[in-house]
């Protein structure tokens, strides 16, 4: 069967010159005469991979010496306890935005260990856009500061970073981790689970600043506290070995044939560009998120009819444009264009759309 275009939401598509490195190098990893799954995690050949994966990343991202990189385990859904455990622990404050169900849990996490405050949700329109903020309404002794950048459910992202001041911004980039170029020094964690634009699922990626590191609370279980992961080399238990491994091809995918952070933004926004457009000129399908806060990533849309919404699902997977069913809370469609999505699946997607139109209208 032909490859089909995977509009997944994650696990999600990922570039094929990837997989088929991965494929080549399956029986032999580079002359070592076994599979990377295989090896163990503490042989040269391994500490290489994870050396390797760690400085592309740097690199790309333009990580500062300043922080810590860690590959850990647990999904970004462990974040959601690791980040209070390890820093909240000095007002025992910590302050939130609502903007999806994934920062949802990150709050409702976070007030199991303190005092977490809502400083503003956008539930009241279906999380369809982001809350301005007025930075005289945070809270000034907050140990920390967190928002979901990209909420991959509804669809909106942040144009414009939250001034917290000396407060530590922490940033769920889950969902859009290497789409573009990010200023990490405005942050004091980042942390993504891979399986959306990175690598399979298994590895959660934390960037981290140096100063945050080294005040986890007694109690926070020794797999849970940074600093154990940061003086091990993310090796005080055996990591995700594979996962590491294809989250380095992606990150030589990214270097070498993409160019870049930079020019990886230019594909996502003309990508993302080609299928707002036809939304915006559609009479049987519109985006739900208000234009200044839509995703780059993740394109959520309906026709505004449940029976009309299934059919076109429907239709589409038979026509080889799959996943394109809406998250169980929202109904509807989302398409998901990361970057290993290529500028063809969009435009063959808005083809196929068209078509639908005209034979459904
Ligand atoms: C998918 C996702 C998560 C959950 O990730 P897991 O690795 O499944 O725990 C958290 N935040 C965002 C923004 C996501 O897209």
């Amino acid at each position: 069967m032909a490859r089909v275009y995977n509009f997944s939401a994650g696990p999600s598509v990922l570039p094929e010159a990837v997989l088929q490195r991965a494929a080549a190098e399956m029986m032999d990893y580079n002359g070592s005469g076994q599979s990377v799954m295989e090896m163990s995690h503490r042989s040269k050949v391994y500490e290489e991979i994870i050396n390797g994966c760690e400085a592309l990343l740097r690199e790309i991202m333009g990580i500062p010496d300043n922080y810590k990189v860690l590959f850990l385990q647990g999904g970004a859904s462990s974040q959601f306890a690791m980040l209070p455990l390890n820093l909240m622990n000095g007002s025992g404050k910590a302050d939130f935005v609502i903007t999806g169900q994934w920062a949802n849990k990150a709050y409702q996490e976070a007030s199991r260990y303190g005092e977490a405050n809502v400083i503003a949700s956008s539930k009241d329109k279906t999380f369809s856009y982001i809350p301005k903020l007025d930075p005289a309404t945070f809270t000034k002794d907050a140990d920390y500061f967190h928002i979901c950048m990209n909420n991959t459910i509804y669809g909106t992202v942040y144009h414009e970073l939250p001034d917290t001041g000396d407060v530590p911004l922490v940033a769920d980039i889950s969902s859009c981790i290497l789409s573009e170029p990010i200023d990490v020094s405005r942050f004091g964690v980042l942390y993504a689970g891979a399986q959306k634009n990175m690598a399979p699922a298994g590895m959660t990626v934390v960037i981290i600043r140096e100063d945050l590191i080294g005040k986890a609370r007694d109690i926070t279980p020794t797999m849970f506290n940074y600093q154990i992961h940061a003086d091990n080399g993310s090796m005080y238990n055996t990591p995700p070995c594979y996962t590491i491994y294809v989250a380095k091809l992606v990150l030589e995918w990214l270097k070498n044939e993409i160019g870049g952070l930079e020019n990886m933004k230019a594909i996502n926004e003309k990508k993302a560009g080609i299928l707002y457009d036809f939304l915006d000129n559609s009479k049987m399908f519109r985006g739900t998120v208000v234009p200044e806060d839509r995703s780059l990533m993740n394109v959520p849309f309906v026709t505004g009819n449940d029976e009309l919404d299934a059919a076109f699902v429907k239709e589409a997977a038979a026509a080889g444009f799959v996943n394109l069913k809406g998250h169980r809370s929202v109904g509807g469609m989302r398409a998901s264009i990361y970057n290993a999505m290529p500028v063809e699946g969009v435009e063959k997607l808005v083809a196929f759309m068209k078509a639908f139109e005209e034979a459904h209208s």
